[in-house]
């Protein structure tokens, strides 16, 4: 949409406020909403202001006066407001019309010119399935994780079954059986349904919804590829209609990658490719898995870094607690075709010259995509500007079930870093391959790395439930 069209839009459907948003380090978005009669061709030179220093991560008291240049590619009309909004994405400035270097959406927006500069394609397209739980009550889920003894999965399904007041009228999830059963065992499809219709109202194209695995109503809705950015911004409205469906119907929907020991947590897988115009780069005929050998260079990128890049697709402390064996999220930095023990998977079925890709499945949905996506292309494209092969680096492929190898077999495999403090050390050691091109800056991943320092400091100074179970009897 140009400037123009917007106006229109405004015009047109009678919109009377406009949502100026913007998204913080952590991937959270923040909005400030002005009239509609206040927004002209100005306000898309001139911008809206906000005070950059009340967002953690950005700037401090004594310079904290920021500008939103909101992008008119980015609008959609706010499905939940009771009066007719705009919703438009914006770039943040300084005050002196600089693009701010701490903006995560400028960061994407120089991932994608870098590729253009390297000459090795013109696009990249990405594709997240993320993941989300549906709790009826968020306090009854915190207290099971509160136990003071382990819980395995059959005492969570249990738990879970258990709540139901009034009677129990049975077809339950079954443990970790939640993988697309009929209703009424699942009892979410209306409430996916509608998120996929107002996902749809605001231009997003859904392909597929369905119950996840996890016994306590997770969920998957996967909507169309498309470039970096376009990606990043779609997956910013993804979380917010998901999010505020559920609030319609009672309920609250959440990202966060384990929040039930013992069951399965929630991914983001997140599907990758490049093109050259109208042709895919990562297909070619006869290899493994019919890719290319710039398609094994990207994957030996992602995998020669990922320790690293995890800082920034998994960068929360409860990421690590999802990161575990046995619960189909990956813990081995290996690649395969078909095999979802693996940190890549090759999807092999069905997929056409166009439709080859590499499928990234170690993220979750707390990674800010625009950075995320950003330091995944920046992975790829140093694996294929330095020819890295994974398969002489002994990345796989592997087309085994890794979880069920023998320690012996598995000794050469590397492991994702086991905690957020870990994956943040591996990012202070290799981040060179980010700031290529200037796409992030030193100065940008020391202030991450401090800002999420901060967060796996708060949560490691706490006294954990578990704590009392083993030691409050000594
Ligand atoms: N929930 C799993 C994860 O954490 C993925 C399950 C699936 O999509 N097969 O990644
Ligand atoms: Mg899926
Ligand atoms: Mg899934
Ligand atoms: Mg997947």
């Amino acid at each position: 949409m140009s400037v123009q069209d917007v106006l229109k839009t405004i015009k047109e459907k009678n919109i009377e406020w406009v949502d100026f948003r913007f998204v913080d380090l952590s991937g959270r978005a923040h909005h400030i909403t002005l009239p509609a009669r206040e927004v002209d061709e100005e306000t898309f030179v001139n911008g809206v202001a906000f005070d950059g220093s009340s967002i953690p991560g950005f700037r401090g008291i004594e310079e904290s006066d920021m500008v939103m240049m909101p992008d008119p590619e980015s609008v959609f009309i706010d499905p939940f407001t009771a009066h007719p909004t705009l919703n438009i994405m914006s770039d943040i400035y300084t005050p002196d019309g600089e693009r701010y270097e701490r903006d995560p959406r400028s960061i994407a927006a120089k991932a994608e010119a870098y590729l253009q500069q390297t000459g090795i394609g013109t696009a990249a397209f990405f594709a997240p399935e993320s993941e989300f739980f549906i709790f009826d009550d968020v306090r009854y889920e915190s207290t099971m994780n509160s136990s003071f003894f382990s819980v395995d999965s059959e005492e969570a399904a249990w738990n879970t079954n258990r709540k139901e007041e009034g009677g129990n009228l049975a077809f339950k999830v079954r443990v970790k059986g939640g993988y697309v059963p009929v209703a009424p065992v699942d009892s979410q499809q209306d409430i996916r349904s509608e998120m996929c219709r107002l996902l749809e109202e605001a231009g997003l194209r859904v392909e597929r919804h369905h119950h996840e695995v996890a016994t306590a109503g997770q969920a998957e809705i996967n909507f169309r590829f498309d470039t970096l950015l376009k990606t990043a911004d779609n997956l910013m409205v993804y979380k917010y209609i998901v999010h505020n469906t559920a609030r319609q119907f009672g309920k609250v929907a959440t990202f966060m990658p384990k929040p039930l020991f013992g069951d399965n947590g929630s991914g983001m897988h997140v599907h990758q490719s490049i093109f050259n115009g109208d042709e895919p780069l990562f297909y070619e005929k006869g290899g493994y898995a019919n890719l290319s050998e710039m398609a094994l260079n990207y994957i030996g990128g992602i995998l020669y870094h990922a320790p690293a890049l995890i800082a920034l697709t998994n960068p929360s402390t409860n990421s690590f607690k999802r990161l575990v064996p046995g619960y189909e999220a990956p813990v081995n930095l290996v690649f395969s075709k078909g095999n979802r023990s693996a940190a890549i998977r090759i999807p092999v079925a069905a997929v056409t010259p166009k439709g080859c890709r590499i499928e990234f499945r170690t993220p979750d949905s707390t990674a800010n995509p625009y950075l995320a996506f950003a330091a995944m292309l920046m992975a790829g494209l140093d694996g294929i500007k330095k020819k890295i092969n994974p398969v002489e680096l002994g990345y796989g492929p592997l087309d085994k079930n890794i979880y069920e190898m023998s320690d012996e077999e598995k000794s050469n495999i590397r492991s994702v870093p086991g905690s957020l403090d870990e994956a943040l050390d591996a990012l202070q050691a290799d981040y060179e391959f980010l700031t290529e091109g200037g796409v992030f800056t030193k100065e940008f991943i020391d202030n991450f790395v401090a800002l999420k320092r901060g967060e796996a400091k708060a949560v490691s100074m706490r006294v954990h439930p578990h704590e009392y179970g083993l030691y409050f009897d000594c």
